[in-house]
């Protein structure tokens, strides 16, 4: 393969949780299938980390892990086919409320470099730089990888929610 190939490959951030059913089951069904979509390759999957949710709503233990990949699809397919997996995976809310239970939630957090800010897709994920349930799992993975905007890695944004 020549580098003009390679060059069109573009690795990605995934974040991965469920905290409803067969938790690690949902999350493992959700890598084979991203990693069976066309134009993804070399799928890198983090431990399984058991978290509390965070925010308003009393709800169940969460499973979160996060996924490297390298794709040739636009970050806007990739979020679509994101999308597609949660649903073709069971993607329940009890509730119908936003961070309230789910079987699947699946997040883009990074593509590349990029900084993408549009109508249903904002790249990186603005909320990641908070969560440690995000950033735990993915420094396991891509600790140096430097966040857009945020002037700080992966690593060194997971210390700072410690200081
Ligand atoms: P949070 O975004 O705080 O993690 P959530 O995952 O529960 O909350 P969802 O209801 O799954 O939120 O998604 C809400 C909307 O966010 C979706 O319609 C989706 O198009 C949009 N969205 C924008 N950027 C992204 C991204 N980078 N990854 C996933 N969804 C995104
Ligand atoms: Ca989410
Ligand atoms: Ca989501």
């Amino acid at each position: 393969m020549n580098d003009a190939v390679d060059n069109t490959w573009t690795e990605c951030a995934i974040a991965m949780g469920s905290n409803l059913g067969d938790r690690e089951g949902r999350l493992r069904g959700a890598v084979e299938a991203i990693a069976s979509t066309p134009g993804v390759r070399n799928v890198r999957v983090s431990s399984f980390h058991e978290t509390e949710p965070v925010g308003p709503i009393t709800q169940g233990l969460f499973i979160n892990a996060a996924a490297i990949i390298e794709t040739t699809l636009s970050a806007r397919a990739l979020l679509e086919r994101l999308h597609e997996i949660e649903r073709t995976h069971g993607r329940e809310r009890s509730d119908g409320q936003r961070w309230g239970p789910r079987t699947l939630d699946l997040d883009l957090l990074l593509y590349a470099d990029a900084k993408i800010n549009e109508p249903g897709l904002t790249v990186p994920h603005p909320r990641m730089h908070e969560r440690r349930f995000v950033l735990a799992p993915l420094a396991e993975l891509v600790p140096s990888w430097p966040v857009p905007h945020k002037g700080q890695t992966i690593g060194g944004l997971l210390a700072s929610l410690d200081a």
